[in-house]
């Protein structure tokens, strides 16, 4: 009722308790950092409950939760998370990139699997405490970051489906390289035609657990087959509609079929995720003005036939994990494509286009360009 809505507590950056370590962490070389195998520290904890609210937000020693098995999460995969970096710039300062639309983002998907709404500035603002407390995690050479992944996960012990009482939002960090250590390393695809990542009606556009998990297996299985990734496609019309690429969106710049320059990306049509990589190629891509810019669905017919004419420039994913990932071919029904990487330049690992934005963004990222998409922690 009202008087049980009016106690609900909000979550109070300002009641943030802090707890350090006195056992650090052991640490690794740069050159040795893989891809999500390392923690920091610390990690940071908002608990809510149905009737009190929110906890007062904690930022802990690095470790395991305990949890009651029965908790919701591990029956029904409610589950959610997201995934962001934090860079230091020239002058050792600590910096983000666009942490507004991720915390943006993770609400879509709390709100999605009924969860309570994140209050995105709080939450940042224990975020900024977590990352100022680890600077010294945040990898300063070129190219390297923090990778910081907040998740909410439901605690509520019970086996019914049904609306969460208890849940747990956490966020843990981890060093990262850079994903091209010694260049851009194109990637070959395997266009699934059997597997489906995401349908009109689904949660493709939320950032859901459960959308990776039936991924694992297409993945292993094109990789199997010698390919990167997997292009996912929706329908089967004209060699159905081209989704994403892995854990990627997808980009295609050609030349269309009314003979204008043109960058393609999927809608945001709830079939794919709204990255805020691909927000962002799409910003740069209308401020600079230059070529056509649509976001519209492209089918693998109109794609692999504007190959086929000699009028793909180049393709590329983008995410935050890799920025920009140039593509270099893949095959569909058996038969292989290949897709020009760079026609100026045959020993460029990647278009003209792609290594452009690849530079803008990390130059934003890293300060090194002024944006207001750079945020000082
Ligand atoms: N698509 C999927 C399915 C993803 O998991 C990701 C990574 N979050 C992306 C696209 C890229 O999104 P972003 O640019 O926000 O990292």
């Amino acid at each position: 009722g009202l008087r049980a809505m009016a106690t609900q507590a909000p979550l109070d950056p300002s009641k943030l308790e802090i707890n350090q370590t006195s056992a650090p962490r052991p640490r690794l070389p740069n050159a040795e950092l893989k891809f999500g195998k390392t923690f920091a520290d610390h990690m940071l904890e908002m608990d809510w409950t149905r009737t009190a609210g929110w906890a007062a937000p904690t930022i802990r020693p690095y470790g395991p939760l305990a949890m009651d098995p029965a908790a919701s999460v591990l029956h029904y995969g409610m589950e959610c998370f997201e995934g962001m970096k934090a860079y230091i710039d020239a002058q050792g300062k600590i910096r983000l990139f666009r942490p507004e639309m991720n915390m943006a983002r993770l609400n879509k998907s709390m709100t999605r699997l009924g969860f309570p709404s994140l209050d995105g500035d709080a939450a940042l603002d224990c975020i900024k405490s977590l990352l100022r407390l680890d600077k010294s995690w945040i990898p300063r050479d070129e190219g390297f970051s923090l990778y910081l992944r907040p998740t909410a996960v439901s605690t509520h012990p019970f086996l019914g489906v049904s609306a969460s009482d208890s849940i747990k939002v956490f966020v843990i960090t981890s060093p990262v390289g850079p994903y091209y250590p010694e260049g851009f390393k194109p990637v070959t695809l395997f266009a699934d035609s059997v597997n489906v990542r995401a349908w009109p009606g689904g949660v493709g556009d939320c950032k859901v657990g459960g959308n990776y998990a039936p991924t694992i297996r297409p993945q292993a299985e094109a990789a199997g087959k010698g390919f990167s990734q997997v292009l996912w496609l929706l329908g089967h019309e004209d060699g159905g509609q081209l989704t994403e690429v892995g854990t990627m969106n997808l980009f295609i710049f050609h030349r269309n079929e009314d003979g204008e320059d043109e960058l393609v990306t999927p809608p945001l049509d709830g079939t794919i995720l709204p990255g805020v990589t691909r927000d962002s190629v799409l910003a740069l891509a209308r401020k600079w003005g230059e070529f056509k810019v649509s976001e519209r669905n492209m089918t693998m017919g109109e794609f692999t036939r504007a190959i086929d004419a000699g009028r793909v420039h180049e393709a590329f994913g983008c995410g935050t994990a890799v920025v920009v990932s140039p593509i270099r071919g893949f095959q569909h029904n058996g038969t292989t494509y290949t897709v020009p990487l760079n026609k100026e330049d045959p020993d460029a690992g990647a278009g003209k286009l792609t290594q452009r934005f690849w530079d803008e963004i990390t130059g934003i990222q890293y300060g090194r360009i002024p944006s207001d998409w750079s945020v000082v922690v």
